[in-house]
């Protein structure tokens, strides 16, 4: 039976969400303060992969932290001020990191991240931009053979699940990126891995199509839900009150700003990362690269090369420090000598991100008609179309093809 369904958040999760309620023929309306796509799903480094299925937190995360965050040119950033915010957030990360934990966690991520180019297809084909999509493969590049086998887990735990990899000696990573000149000694080639060459104009393509197939898009803030006996009643906005049928809450990094609302305590962090994209590189790539030690992403988009990466802990409201991109655009001139930096536009976005590095995706544990679909973290982009269809089969009483019970709210 269609319903009156609206969603808050037009970030990549929120709108395929809503596109697929809208093939389901639910009437939809989604309410952001911002035009879709403009908060994290705006500049992330684009990469589709299948195999994304390795938490953030592996066995002796905590020995790395301190060397992680005394260099200057580290991935790790914590605001001094934000520690003992966060601190709960990070003993669930550690919690998360034992190999036991690990491994559920990675059975879970895969079935979900495994359909990514299968759940964007339709999606893609009906707003008409196949071209966004290319399954071109990504090659990981080490500078050194140690290095490499010192990260022998999270490669094991992929090609556990069946993600194909094609290990690579020095030649091979120059053979599959002529490009890296610097000196890489061994690394590996994921040919089912891909990209979104413009992850902005994903999901404003997906918002244009969902508007012209009848679904609603409102620019309104919102300040709160009224929740009654039988389910929320209405969203309080900036531009008034709406009432409120069916509510599936994709606000990323801001969710846990309603969730308690809802009767449901969130673990959730804002892990801001920046990128910096060159559009006049004087070079193109033939696939996206990943340099697991930098932990950076170089990704060929069609403004320009972009480099994306960082953790930096400080909450959603502090003003970014564009000195954690200043470490990336250091980091593109050793990684590729010869680019050129003029023209590079910096950014800085919220990752909505769990300590266990599984979404939320499901119903409220305590009012009825609430859905959740947020906490995607560093694979959003992957997991947004997966995300829609499945919270889309859960909401028609369709079984989704994912078992979502590892994603459900009350895990913590
Ligand atoms: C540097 C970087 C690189 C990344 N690289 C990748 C990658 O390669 N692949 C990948 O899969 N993922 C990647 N990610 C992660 C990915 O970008 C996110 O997981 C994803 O964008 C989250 O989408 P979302 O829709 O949940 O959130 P968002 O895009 O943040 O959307 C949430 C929306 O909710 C709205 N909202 C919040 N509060 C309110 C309110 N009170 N009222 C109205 N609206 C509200 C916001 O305005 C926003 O538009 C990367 C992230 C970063 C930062």
């Amino acid at each position: 039976m269609a319903k009156n369904i609206t969603l808050i958040g037009a970030g990549i999760v929120g709108i395929a969400t809503a596109s697929y309620l809208r093939r389901d023929g639910h009437a939809v309306t989604v309410v952001d303060m911002r035009p879709p796509g403009e908060y994290c799903s705006f500049g992330n480094a684009g990469i589709l992969s299948p195999g994304s299925c390795v938490p953030q937190a592996l066995p002796g995360v905590l020995g790395k932290v301190p060397g992680y965050l005394s260099d200057p040119l580290g991935p790790l950033a914590i605001r001094p001020g934000h520690f003992l915010k966060a601190l709960p957030w990070f003993l669930q990360l550690v919690a998360a990191s034992r190999l036991s934990r690990v491994e559920q966690i990675a059975n879970a991520l895969r079935p979900l991240l495994k359909q990514t180019f299968d759940a964007y297809a339709p999606l893609v084909q009906h707003a008409q931009v196949t071209d966004l999509i290319r399954q071109t493969g990504y090659t990981v590049a080490y500078s050194s053979r140690a290095a490499f086998e010192r990260d022998a887990l999270p490669w094991k735990l992929r090609r556990d699940r069946g993600v194909l990899m094609e290990e690579l000696d020095a030649a091979g990573v120059k053979t599959k990126v002529p490009q890296l000149n610097g000196h890489y000694e061994a690394g590996l080639y994921l040919p089912e891995q891909g990209y979104v060459a413009n992850p902005e104009r994903l999901t404003k393509s997906l918002a244009a199509q969902l508007q012209k197939d009848g679904g609603r898009i409102l620019q309104r803030k919102v300040l709160d839900i009224e929740v009654g006996p039988d389910g929320p009643r209405a969203l309080v906005t900036d531009a008034g009150n709406m009432p409120l049928e069916t509510l599936v809450l994709c606000a990323g990094s801001h969710s846990n700003e309603f969730t308690m609302k809802l009767g449901d305590k969130v673990p959730l962090e804002a892990e801001r990362g920046y990128h910096v994209t060159f559009s006049d590189p004087r070079m193109t790539l033939p696939m996206p690269v990943f340099l697991p030690q930098q932990k950076v992403f170089v990704t060929p988009m069609e403004m320009g090369l972009r480099i994306a990466g960082q953790s930096e802990f400080a909450g959603n409201e502090a003003a970014p420090n564009y000195s954690r991109a200043d470490v990336l655009e250091k980091q593109m001139q050793t990684i590729f000598p010869g680019i050129s930096c003029v023209d590079a536009t910096k950014w800085m976005g919220r990752r909505p991100s769990m300590p266990d590095s599984l979404p939320v995706i499901g119903p409220a544990s305590k009012v009825p008609n609430v859905y959740y679909a947020f906490g995607h973290g560093h694979v959003g982009l992957c997991g947004g179309a997966p995300t829609g269809r499945a919270l889309a089969d859960l909401i028609a009483g369709r079984p989704p093809a994912v078992d979502l019970a590892p994603f459900r709210v009350t895990r913590f």
